[in-house]
């Protein structure tokens, strides 16, 4: 592995590292530009954390050097530099920093970023390989730095990006603190090394940096923290770079929330929320949390715990001057200040999105269509519970298509008089949900039933329990004794004759009937209140929680067993009544345990709980075979 020069030593780049920068030089099409971006963007982290470390009285080397960017170039020998005044490394930190460290999921990254068409610099960024970018540009690397940490020497690291890297120790004590690199630039790439373009990339992709930063001697970025500006003085363009800036998003948000709170805790927040979903492989689930600046310190990058988790969606910054500088992240959770910034930051946003469900509709819809999910995933935070759930949307039965959305308060504003219960159904599609026997009675009723599509719809909106004064429940978990005295708001079909009283108790034998024959499947067979048009359907006995939910769970414990169930049959159906004369003129007729049978298995079926399909399919080939029998005949053919 390393050679024995004196001072100097020689390291193979990780595997993974190597296949990064080989597509980063080769394969990538991507705006090459965004090397200094990322060159630019470690110095300003390098130089937060020098920061960081003096607010809470660590000894650092240099420490009235002020902590800018300075970048130089010289066009002659294509070279640039870039050079900080941040936290410097020691050799160990260039070793894993720079040689070794392959996040979680870099291969991931890697196969996609390879397979991946058009501009990819956002990818770049967002994933943070960046430091490896500069490889698209140059042949050599240097990096000469010395950190804050007295004591520490001052190091050398030399690469061109192949294969291997060299660091050698400096024996100069008058280097300062920070890092500087130096570039030698490709060939092809010489005109990077040119004032002109140098500044209009820093103002392009990182004014926004909070240090100073220079090329050759003047000034280029504009440092003032946007967030602390009154609002009127923000142009919609500054909030749009800045927001790009800050996520790396070529989109501008979908919006952006601007506030200044002054009581009872004083703290500025910009956030922003963005177009898109930005959970962009799956994979970089992490990348998400605000910004958390204390006096325009950056205490945090990325702290998760400003916003529950269900509203990760938002980026963006706060800042306070109520916190201590010296507070320390790891205690953050348990500061009382920063809980009560954390609590007023998340009712700002719940209070903004109710606004835009509000008054921009459209707009709500969008956001619902891509942030809907985890927003859903809510129903734990309790504290804002009541305007959490008037922030879901769902479709129901009402709706002319799939996408239109409801709320609780508009479903709750149009439901029936009588009605004390709001409903839901869950199914795979709304066609599949519309041709569900649950419904039968509601429709008859005109009564609204939600209509859900993913299973975390369920639990979100029944983890609520009630909304308002209204339970909230499943349709198969619905009081029929109250529905059932509502109005018919469908036309009757003909209705069908009413059951003798005598009928009425063959039709009561027969129902014991279909309980024999299908002996422990069901608990017990009876007659439905809910179906008008289909013959039977199952429900659970367990009126605690719904069909769908239970089939949640049984998923989530990898259970395969069919639950016990309770068979519901329509008196009034035509099978019934055909089945009823059938029973009358022979109670052990055989057809009637093929009709019993394939009723039971033909809902099972619907239920989703039918494994092996052998044995409907040959009873339903037993049957049809019956009824073309029939069919001919009355055709006579
Ligand atoms: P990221 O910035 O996402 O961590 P990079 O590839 O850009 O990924 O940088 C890798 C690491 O190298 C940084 O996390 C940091 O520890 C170190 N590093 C890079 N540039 C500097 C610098 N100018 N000063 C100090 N450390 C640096
Ligand atoms: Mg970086």
């Amino acid at each position: 592995m390393s050679s024995d020069v004196k001072n100097a030593s020689t390291f193979e780049f990780k595997a993974e590292i190597k296949q990064l920068l080989d597509i980063l030089v080769h394969s990538l099409y991507t705006n090459k530009e965004i090397f200094l971006r990322e060159l630019v963007s470690n110095a300003s982290d390098a130089l937060d954390k020098v920061r960081f470390e003096s607010t809470r009285g660590t000894e650092i080397l240099d420490k009235d050097l002020p902590l800018e960017i300075r970048i130089g170039f010289n066009e002659k020998k294509k070279q640039i530099t870039i050079a900080d005044t941040g936290i410097g490394m020691t050799k160990e930190e260039i070793i894993t920093n720079i040689g070794t460290i392959a996040k979680s999921g870099t291969s991931e990254f890697i196969k996609q970023i390879s397979q991946a068409k058009g501009d990819t610099s956002n990818l770049i960024g967002k994933f943070g390989v960046g430091f490896y970018s500069v490889f698209m540009v140059a042949e050599k690397v240097e990096i000469t730095t010395r950190s804050f940490k007295k004591d520490e020497k001052t190091y050398k690291w030399i690469s061109d990006g192949l294969g291997s890297y060299e660091i050698q120790e400096i024996e100069d004590d008058k280097v300062k603190r920070g890092t500087e690199i130096l570039i030698h630039l490709k060939e092809d790439e010489k005109e990077f090394a040119e004032k002109y373009r140098l500044e209009s990339i820093v103002k392009k992709h990182s004014n926004f940096i909070q240090f100073p930063i220079f090329v050759e001697k003047e000034k280029v970025n504009n440092v003032a923290a946007l967030w602390r500006e009154p609002k009127s003085n923000v142009k919609p363009e500054q909030y749009n770079e800045f927001y790009k800036f800050l996520t790396y998003d070529n989109d501008e948000p979908l919006s952006v929330i601007h506030k200044s709170v002054d009581a009872p805790i004083q703290f500025n927040a910009l956030l922003f929320i963005p177009k898109k979903y930005n959970d962009f492989f799956g994979y970089n689930r992490e990348n998400y949390g605000l910004d958390l600046y204390v006096r325009r310190v950056l205490i945090q990058h990325q702290n998760k715990d400003l916003l529950p988790e269900y509203l990760s969606f938002v980026k963006g910054v706060v800042d306070s001057e109520d916190l201590p500088l010296n507070i320390s992240r790891e205690t953050l959770q348990e500061n009382v200040i920063f809980n009560k910034i954390s609590s007023s930051v998340t009712s700002q946003v719940l209070s903004f999105l109710a606004d835009m469900a509000k008054n921009e509709k459209e707009k709500y819809a969008e956001f619902w269509k891509e942030h809907g999910k985890i927003f859903k995933l809510g129903y734990m935070d309790f504290t804002n519970q009541e305007k959490w759930a008037d922030l879901l949307r769902f479709n129901s039965s009402t709706c002319n298509d799939e996408k239109e959305l409801v709320s609780l308060q508009e479903y709750v504003d149009r439901k029936k008089d009588k009605q004390k219960e709001i409903y839901y159904v869950l199914g795979n599609s709304r066609q599949a949900i519309n041709s569900d026997p649950h419904l039968e009675i509601f429709k008859s009723k005109g009564i609204e039933v939600f209509y859900l599509y993913d299973p975390i719809d369920e639990i979100a909106i029944s983890s609520l329990n009630k909304y308002k004064d209204f339970d909230i429940k499943s349709v198969d978990q619905a009081d029929l004794s109250k529905i059932e005295k509502m109005d018919d708001v469908v036309e009757k079909k003909d209705e069908s004759e009413k059951l003798t009283k005598d009928d009425e108790k063959h039709f009561d034998s027969l129902m014991s009937k279909m309980k024999e024959i299908l002996g422990e499947k069901v608990k017990e067979v009876r007659e439905s209140k809910r179906l008008k048009d289909s013959p039977a359907v199952l429900v659970n006995p367990d009126n605690s929680m719904s069909g769908s939910m239970q089939k949640i769970m049984q998923i989530m414990n990898k259970d395969q067993s069919i639950p016990e169930k309770i068979m519901e049959v329509n008196k009034n159906h035509p099978l019934m009544r055909n089945l009823l004369k059938i029973f009358k003129a022979d109670s052990n007729d055989n057809y009637i345990t093929d009709v019993v049978k394939q009723l039971y298995e033909s809902a099972l079926l619907l239920e989703g709980y039918l494994q092996d399909p052998h044995e409907l399919v040959g009873r339903i080939n037993k049957l049809l075979n019956q009824s073309s029998d029939w069919y001919t005949s009355v055709k006579k053919i």
